[in-house]
């Protein structure tokens, strides 16, 4: 069978040793891992490959991610990582844990859990400042209160999310913060709370340098998971792949052209009015894919190339001097966004390589 093009190429086996290389490291300091599938869509593949190297949990913020994986046969503990009201009784029967930051949606989980005689999981999420989710420090012993009185659910844990919306560090403060609040819960409720769970994959940093991780206890990774990368700095983390998906596009034009355009400007597809460096005339290609396929500004070619621009379904590349034929494939690897995109584009299809 002839490859499909645009595609994703994607290795379990390195997923696979992303995650047993990360169990083991944060394992070291008793910190479990939840592997976040949401920007590979729920894959089911995907999802086996992170538990095969010792994730515990699979986390995603859909319903319907989960459902996929469910019905596909992944055995996992599930957390739904962003629990909406109206979803509540999916909720409760397709989920072990949610996420969770408001009263009502925990009612109404406590309603439909009750209906079904169960009793559902719920992870309280603190607002330590990057101002996404979390309930304000000073009302979370009156929430957990109130949770606590309700008969179906049960408080496992409290975590926190940071270097999302604000690009609020997980530094040893923040960290100290959220050990010293599962305490103080921990004492006033006399209860034992299993999860204390500190963050993503950009907490990376704040483990390397902790002499201790308090009551942290747990850690949701996505992109260090799948693109082997901590997202502080950005940087790729010591004996991780960093390739386990690459994108591959066909060339279906490849000419020597001048650098700058040429007849009166007015405005591009975008509505932009484009500036453009002279490099005198040059070999350009172009490819079919674009930004109806994928964030562009995600890609980073793999060959020596150099993107020039794109419109809804062309990227225009410097090819550097080669003369690449028409037909042959160009790769790309891919970060969070460009993987994002990529995967949720009906265009690319998906392929597992077996090699390393
Ligand atoms: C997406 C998400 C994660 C995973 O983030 P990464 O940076 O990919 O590790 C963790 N927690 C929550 C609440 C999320 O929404």
């Amino acid at each position: 069978m002839k490859a499909l093009l645009p595609r994703i190429e994607i290795s379990l086996s390195q997923i696979q040793h992303n995650a047993q290389i990360l169990s083991e490291r944060y394992g070291q300091k008793g910190i479990s891992l939840m592997g976040v599938s949401k920007a590979t869509l729920g894959d089911p593949l995907i999802a086996q490959a992170m538990i095969q190297g010792g994730v515990k949990f699979i986390a995603d913020s859909r319903l319907e991610n989960i459902q996929k994986m469910k019905q596909a046969g992944v055995s996992a503990r599930f957390v739904l990582l962003r629990t909406a009201l109206s979803q509540a009784e999916s909720v409760v029967q397709d989920v072990n844990i949610s996420l969770n930051t408001e009263f009502q949606t925990v009612k109404a989980l406590c309603y439909y859990a009750n209906l079904s005689q169960k009793v559902h999981q719920i992870i309280v999420m603190v607002e330590l400042g990057d101002l996404r989710e979390g309930i304000l420090p000073c009302d979370m012993l009156q929430f957990v209160k109130k949770t606590l009185e309700l008969s179906s659910v049960k408080v496992i844990g409290i975590g926190c999310n940071l270097a999302c919306y604000g690009g609020i560090k997980p530094d040893m403060q923040k960290m100290r913060e959220l050990s010293e609040l599962a305490e103080a819960i921990e004492k006033e409720f006399q209860i034992n709370l299993e999860i204390v769970s500190g963050g993503n994959s950009a907490n990376y940093e704040w483990y390397e340098s902790a002499q201790t991780v308090g009551r942290i206890n747990n850690l949701r990774l996505g992109e260090s998971i799948l693109l082997g990368r901590e997202t502080v700095n950005q940087q790729a983390i010591p004996g991780l792949c960093t390739s386990a998906f690459e994108l591959t596009a066909e060339v279906i034009e490849s000419k020597e052209k001048p650098s700058l355009p040429f007849g009166e400007i007015c405005r591009d597809a975008f509505g932009n009015v484009p500036t453009f460096l002279d490099r005198g005339i040059h070999q350009r290609i172009i490819i079919a894919l674009g930004r109806q396929d994928v964030l562009v500004s995600g890609l980073k070619p793999n060959d020596d190339l150099e993107i020039l621009g794109s419109s809804s379904d062309h990227v225009v590349l410097d090819s550097r001097h080669r003369n690449l034929k028409i037909g042959s494939e160009v790769k790309f690897s891919l970060d969070y966004g460009g993987l994002l995109s990529a995967m949720t584009s009906p265009f690319v299809s998906k392929q597992f390589i077996s090699c390393a």
